[in-house]
């Protein structure tokens, strides 16, 4: 038994599409959760059909089929696709462009993928402008009716967790009649749902939050409507391979089950730590879009629901030495990259961002998991005061 996959027709809420994965099951045992399907290729018929329509593995694995229907009705778009990283699936939506097409994204974003704008994205011809985030007029002066065809968009941005209007940038995206792409990582779909304001296609690295354990890398499109733009990213896809494998999916799908928990606890937690050391003596700034002093407060407020998410910034006192520092006395809060998962992460991060990071090179980027708010309080108070 499956629940409708039709998510325009979906009344369930986020936790019940989670937790119940609408209802997918092993039909051939009757079990609860269906199994892993490693197999590559599918049998004609004698007839030369393809009855189920399953030709080839590349992307038609049946493990991709329920997250995907998943992912498709949490973001109440019409169709999504799975790819083999968070960077894969971003990647493919530029690779749908041609070169010479305009395309414009934020000052502050996620930094690998501005790199591949800078770098292979321009190569390959992509005209790129960056505006400063949260600038409106910035953006209206960015756009080229005519030639601009896709506004990217992330909010909050990593890692200073800087927030843009999603539906003000839809406006200026329909003004030129160019698409408006978000990457929906930080925010998950628990807490914000980009094409509810105006958005066209949303992206997710699922090998955060959505997987949540630090043990899948995994990307995921979903599409507002299954126009001829999304069907030149499911060739793209198709063409180009960058799907996961079927354990990868499973997994991915076993870990998106407990989400809507996973995600409000380090919500959470992350209010409750920003609020611990918005006024400790050794901190410059909290970067944390749940502050009242934060710049994007209010339109969080407005699209985002029931949190702010578990991604904040520490500005230590005394710079860069004083940050890294810092990092080092920590006990529970493992020195690492990436965020979403269950374990609570600290990055140096200008560090990793390397030349022209707009990131400050006091900044640490936290990632919450989901312990004891107290331990973890407790265990930044200690590195920040240790001598
Ligand atoms: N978008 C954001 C906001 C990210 O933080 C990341 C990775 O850190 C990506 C995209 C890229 O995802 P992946 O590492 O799955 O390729």
């Amino acid at each position: 038994m499956r629940f409708s996959v039709n998510n325009k027709k979906t009344t369930l809420t986020v936790e019940t599409i989670l937790a119940q994965g609408l209802g997918w099951m092993d039909d051939a045992n009757n079990g609860l959760i269906p199994g892993i399907f490693p197999g590559t290729t599918f049998e004609r018929e004698a007839d030369n059909s393809y009855p189920n329509g399953r030709v080839y593995t590349r992307d038609q694995n049946p493990n991709y089929d329920q997250p995907e229907a998943v992912l498709a009705a949490l973001e109440a778009g019409e169709d999504a696709l799975l790819f083999s990283s968070g960077m894969s699936a971003a990647v493919s939506v530029f690779q749908a462009l041609k070169p010479g097409d305009h395309i414009v994204a934020p000052e502050v974003m996620y930094w690998a993928l501005r790199n591949w704008l800078l770098t292979l994205g321009s190569e390959w011809g992509l005209k790129v402008t960056f505006v400063p985030n949260g600038d409106i007029d910035a953006l209206k002066k960015a756009v080229i009716p005519g030639e601009t065809v896709l506004l990217w968009m992330e909010t909050p941005a990593n890692p200073t967790w800087v927030v843009d209007d999603i539906a003000a940038w839809a406006e200026v995206a329909q003004s030129v009649g160019a698409f408006l792409a978000v990457d929906n990582t930080v925010a998950t779909p628990l807490l914000c749902r980009p094409i509810d304001f105006g958005a066209d296609i949303v992206m997710h690295s699922a090998t955060k939050y959505l997987n949540g354990h630090s043990d899948v890398l995994a990307g995921a499109l979903i599409t507002k409507n299954q126009d001829g733009f999304w069907d030149r990213v499911k060739k793209v896809r198709n063409a180009g391979g960058a799907v996961l494998g079927p354990f990868e999916a499973w997994l991915l799908m076993r870990g998106m089950r407990t989400m809507s928990v996973r995600v409000r606890q380090a919500c959470n937690n992350a209010m409750a730590i920003a609020r611990a050391l918005e006024n400790h003596p050794d901190v410059e700034e909290v970067l944390y879009p749940g502050l009242e002093s934060h710049p994007g407060h209010a339109i969080s407020k407005k699209q985002m629901s029931g949190g702010f998410g578990g991604m904040m910034s520490v500005r230590v006192k005394g710079g860069e030495s004083a940050a890294v520092k810092v990092a080092a006395n920590l006990q529970l809060f493992k020195r690492a990259t990436s965020l979403g998962g269950v374990e609570s992460l600290v990055e140096h991060r200008a560090s990793i961002e390397g030349e022209g990071t707009p990131c400050p090179a006091d900044l640490l980027r936290l990632s919450i998991g989901i312990e004891n708010s107290d331990d973890l309080i407790a265990d930044l108070k200690q590195g920040l005061e240790a001598e």
